[in-house]
């Protein structure tokens, strides 16, 4: 089954997009059941699209089964090569995913407001509290009808930002 990836234009619009998405790996990205692991329908062709627009691919996993979920990107796959190749910053321990954020950006030089973040466990929302990553909520894996709410989501955010660093400089020059 090939999914193309201009019948998802509608997805991304005409708007601005994220510099970066991140994305959690179990119940995120992929079902663990037993000793499986399979990514959610979705998620190749998504990734695929994200890339082919230019927009860098994150992991956020706060697995305490780092070498297992490492293997798993690896023999997964995503437009025929290894998943990992996908991604370009990969954050993989246990520990609040503030630590695993502040990283990316060192990696990246993306500034926090340019990211978005899918993620099932809603604990990790302090991202978007503490740091302003936007944090979009993931109840049954992610789909493409999820990144299109985020999308348009973080455009919220990312304007909210822009007039609060607008007032910013306005208090500023008073
Ligand atoms: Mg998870």
């Amino acid at each position: 089954m090939t999914t193309s990836t201009s019948s998802h234009d509608d997805v991304f619009g005409d708007g601005p997009l994220p510099k970066i998405v991140v994305f959690d790996l179990d119940y995120t990205l992929w079902l663990v059941s037993g000793e499986r692991i399979s990514f959610f329908k979705d998620v190749p062709s998504i990734i695929s699209a994200l890339k082919a627009r230019g927009i860098k691919i994150g992991a956020a996993s706060r697995t305490d089964a780092v070498q297992t979920a490492k293997k798993m990107l690896s023999l997964l796959h995503i437009d025929d090569k290894p998943a990992i190749e996908s991604f370009d910053v990969l954050q993989i321990y246990p520990g609040s995913k503030v630590t695993h954020f502040s990283y990316i950006k060192e990696d990246t030089k993306i500034p926090y407001h340019e990211m978005i973040f899918f993620d099932d466990e809603s604990r990790n929302k302090e991202v978007e509290h503490e740091l302003g990553v936007k944090f979009v909520y993931v109840s049954q894996g992610v789909n493409w009808q999820l990144l299109k709410s985020g999308i348009e989501e973080w455009r919220v955010h990312q304007q909210e930002y822009a007039s609060g660093a607008k007032k910013a400089r306005r208090a500023a020059r008073l």
